[in-house]
């Protein structure tokens, strides 16, 4: 450390809040000297009354750039000077960049990570079918994000929860930004007979709902009798590594079974991109801390 900290060494980190169990600071570190960076990356605990000040501090302490957990990333996408289409849709960021004129750029990786993450299992999203469950922060970064990359239909199914209003905005917001999308439209995830049809019909199932993390390891979102071989089954849960759905997509034969730890390396490997102009060695990443 003593050796790869000099007074040049440039500032990039993450807030929100917890932070303490992130993986973050040990991919991005290892990364930097990996690749020969001059940077360091450090995890700050910050509740969302501090946000505005945190990110003040960062710009003033001349950072390179900064990911954004919860509960801060909507505070922050308010405060940048700029956002990505995507980020802009989500109205959340996870990234933000600092410009060479100190001005602030948000990004959101969450869809692009999974996108990646479907890429790298095989999957394609253009011109597809597409049967997402979950209307929370990670579904509306896929949804946003597999709407600005050319997918064909999303159905979102939810619970009448508190989240579901969440999920007829992103319907609307989608309407508008992506005029050419053939069909986007939400239903209530209770209504079996609509969610089996549209996964009959779909070449790929996403889980984007809590469903199937611990402790709701037992929660299937989805009958299992709908899989099909024909459809390519994605998750976003990543603890357990292998979800029920996942297990119950296999069993059913389905043409892709693709887990969401990818989802998390990608992510953090397009922040990466993001900040360095240059790709983070994910292979080795993805080997050293996410197996
Ligand atoms: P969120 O709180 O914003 O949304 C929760 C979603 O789950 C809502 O749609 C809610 O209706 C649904 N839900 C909750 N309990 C349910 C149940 N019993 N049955 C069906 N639906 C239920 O959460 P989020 O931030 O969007 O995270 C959702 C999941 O995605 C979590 O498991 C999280 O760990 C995972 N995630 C993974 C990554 C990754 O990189 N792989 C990134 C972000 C989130």
């Amino acid at each position: 450390m003593e050796r790869r900290i000099s007074g040049h060494t440039q500032l990039y980190g993450l807030i929100g809040s917890p932070v303490g169990h992130s993986g973050s600071p040990a991919m991005y570190n290892y990364s930097f000297e990996k690749l020969g960076i001059d940077a360091a990356y450090l995890a700050f605990e910050v509740p969302l009354e501090k946000t505005e000040d945190a990110v003040n501090a960062l710009r003033n302490l001349h950072a390179g750039g900064f990911n954004v957990t919860m509960p801060c990333k909507t505070a922050v996408a308010r405060l940048v000077d700029r956002l990505s289409p995507a980020a802009e849709l989500v109205g959340a960021c996870n990234t933000v960049v600092f410009e060479e004129d100190g001005t602030m750029t948000g990004h959101i990786t969450d869809g692009t990570g999974f996108l990646r993450n479907l890429k790298e299992h095989g999957v394609d999203i253009e011109g597809k079918k597409v049967v997402l469950l979950g209307t929370g922060g990670a579904a509306t970064a896929i949804a946003v994000q597999a709407a600005l990359d050319g997918v064909s239909e999303i159905a979102i199914f939810n619970r009448k929860d508190e989240f579901y209003a969440n999920g007829e905005e992103t319907v609307e917001k989608i309407k508008n930004a992506v005029p050419g999308i053939r069909k986007v439209y939400i239903d209530d995830l209770g209504d079996t007979e609509a969610l089996k049809q549209a996964v009959s019909g779909s070449d790929i199932l996403i889980n984007a709902t809590r469903a199937g993390m611990s402790p709701l390891e037992d929660v299937l979102p989805v009958p299992a009798e709908f899989l099909h071989k024909d459809l390519a089954v994605a998750d976003v849960v990543y603890n357990p590594r292998e979800t029920l759905l996942l297990k119950k997509a296999k069993e059913a034969g389905c043409r892709a079974v693709v887990g969401g730890i990818g989802m998390l390396l990608w992510q953090g490997a397009a922040a990466f991109e993001l900040f360095m102009g240059k790709e983070m060695p994910a292979q080795e990443v993805m080997e050293k801390f996410f197996k």
